[in-house]
């Protein structure tokens, strides 16, 4: 089984042990992997490093690495529906969802191309004719780069994309879920004449194969997409080697739909929000946070609708959404949806998986909406990660009040990704965004981005930013150098030698 990929080359685990992955959907066998042990993370490492102190790339001119970036861009289209059915048959994506992905991925690739070779550093104007003063960005080296499962090639490209855009070399460790996209990128990647080294692969999973990228003295940054939990495992354990760490996590997004908004657009984007491949989205609307006045017209309306929804398979024309990843990741949707029960809040559609004989085999779980809940329930403060919406709702005597109940709810979480306020009051809505506490708010939308606008968390949602210009931030270090062409003495401490020195 070589589907680890060292040094340029295909190859098996040292131990020789495999991994058979199975569609989400339907527990079909898509693909039996290598999955690397320790030494084969550290093996990776290596080719990485030396491929960065002693390899071309780094030094490769800007405009060059840009060019290969758009040629990967170009093939990612050419074969985009071949990518595409990678994606689903790991995932249980509907196979539409993972075409847009792709072309998500041709523009970051683009995005970073650009920004990398617009890039000249700048001069510093020091006053003084015979001193320059100039600041350059430098790749920072070997980045660690680990992702999840639920975006795989997307939450790759993030990385991938500004990682050689500034001239890095990189051991990827995908989710030990989904590695056949991670495969086609560094095939791809080789094929159109990356260096050797430069992009390594390590399949598996995270205690074997990623912890020791982490550990790894040979590794100076590490970019991490993927639950709270392991982003604070990671962080603890670069800080022995104070590397630099860009971690994006989880979320537990607010919402907010006031009265004055456009309900008929606010409910049907409350359920792309939260329902979208089945809730496994960081950004997902998990919370609706509804004004008391509109809470049965909007509630009701949602429920309708949930129970419409139709789930299905990748290439399952009908269906509107999958399955969940695992049969351990439904099992902790159940449980969290039974604890939510317990601590009162009101089923009102969902909490059980479809029953017929298209399901036996995929791990669906329908849509559920759990109505009377508070911000000091676990169903509200943690993320469920699946097709689950829980409800709070707020009011106030007036204007500033509604506002100031609304934004207390919305910001009294632990994270902070990304959030959403309806009104069709313009004031109200710059007035609301601008107090919510998360990376991305969206005014009457939920969902969309651009490749060129920042994505990060606030508070335990991370420190990373990806996408953007901070995105290549992120890859690269800023080095100032003062060039004195006319040396001479200090002359701070006088020489008393005689000339004896
Ligand atoms: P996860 O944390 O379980 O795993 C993520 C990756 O880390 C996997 O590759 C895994 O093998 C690896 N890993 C696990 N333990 C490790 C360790 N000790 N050392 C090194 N690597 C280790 O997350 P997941 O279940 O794959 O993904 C779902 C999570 O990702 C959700 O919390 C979601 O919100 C988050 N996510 C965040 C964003 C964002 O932009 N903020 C985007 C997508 C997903």
């Amino acid at each position: 089984m070589d589907t680890l990929f060292i040094a340029g080359t295909w190859r098996p685990a040292g131990n020789s042990g495999t991994r058979s992955i199975h569609c989400p959907a339907d527990g079909q066998h898509v693909v039996t992997v290598a999955e690397a042990t320790a030494d084969d993370a550290r093996d990776a490492v290596a080719a990485a490093r030396a491929a960065f102190d002693d390899g071309p790339w780094p030094r490769t001119p800007a405009p060059e690495r840009a060019a290969l970036l758009r040629r990967l861009a170009d093939r990612l289209e050419a074969e985009k529906d071949d990518v595409a059915r990678l994606e689903s048959l790991d995932t249980g994506k509907r196979f539409v969802e993972s075409q847009i992905d792709v072309d998500d991925i041709v523009s970051v690739f683009r995005h970073f191309a650009d920004i990398a070779a617009a890039d000249a550093g700048r001069v510093v104007d020091t006053g003084m004719p015979s001193v320059a003063s100039r600041v350059v960005h430098e790749p920072v080296g070997v980045c660690a780069l680990i992702t999840p499962w639920n975006y795989p090639l997307l939450q790759t490209a993030w990385k991938v994309a500004p990682c050689l855009a500034a001239g890095n070399t990189f051991v990827l460790k995908p989710s030990e879920l989904t590695p056949s996209t991670a495969m086609w990128l560094v095939r791809t990647l080789a094929d159109l004449g990356l260096p050797d080294g430069v992009a390594n692969l390590v399949l598996g999973a995270g205690a074997e194969a990623g912890a020791p990228l982490v550990e790894d003295p040979g590794v100076d940054l590490v970019s991490f997409t993927g639950g709270l939990e392991t982003g604070k495992r990671i962080m603890a354990s670069a800080a022995a080697t104070v590397k630099r760490v860009a971690l994006e996590l989880g979320g537990k997004n607010p919402n907010v739909v006031f009265a004055d908004a456009d309900l008929p657009a606010a409910i049907d984007n409350a359920l792309t929000a939260v329902f979208l491949d089945s809730g496994q989205v960081c950004s997902a609307g998990a919370r609706l946070i509804v004004e008391a006045s509109v809470h049965d017209e909007v509630v009701d309306a949602l429920v309708a609708r949930a129970r419409d929804i139709r789930l299905g398979g990748p290439f399952d024309g009908e269906a509107e959404t999958g399955p969940l990843i695992s049969e351990d990741h439904r099992t902790k949707v159940e449980k969290y949806v039974a604890q939510a029960l317990e601590d009162g809040a009101e089923l009102r559609c969902g909490g059980e998986r479809p029953s017929g004989a298209a399901y036996e085999n995929g791990y669906y779980y329908l849509p559920t909406i759990l109505d009377h809940c508070a911000t000091d329930m676990r169903c509200v403060r943690e993320e469920s990660f699946g097709p689950v919406l829980t409800v709070e709702t707020f009011e106030g005597a007036d204007r500033d009040q509604a506002e100031d109940a609304a934004v207390s709810l919305a910001n009294d979480t632990i994270y902070g990704l990304a959030g959403a306020v309806w009104t069709e009051n313009a004031g109200r809505a710059e007035r609301v965004a601008s107090r919510l506490r998360h990376g991305t708010i969206w005014i009457n939308d939920y969902h969309p981005y651009v490749a060129g606008a920042e994505w990060g968390g606030f508070k335990q949602s991370g420190n990373g930013r990806e996408l953007g210009l901070a995105g290549l931030e992120e890859y690269r270090e800023t080095k100032h150098v003062w060039h004195n062409t006319r040396p001479a003495p200090a002359g701070w401490f006088p020489d008393r030698t005689g000339g004896a020195s």
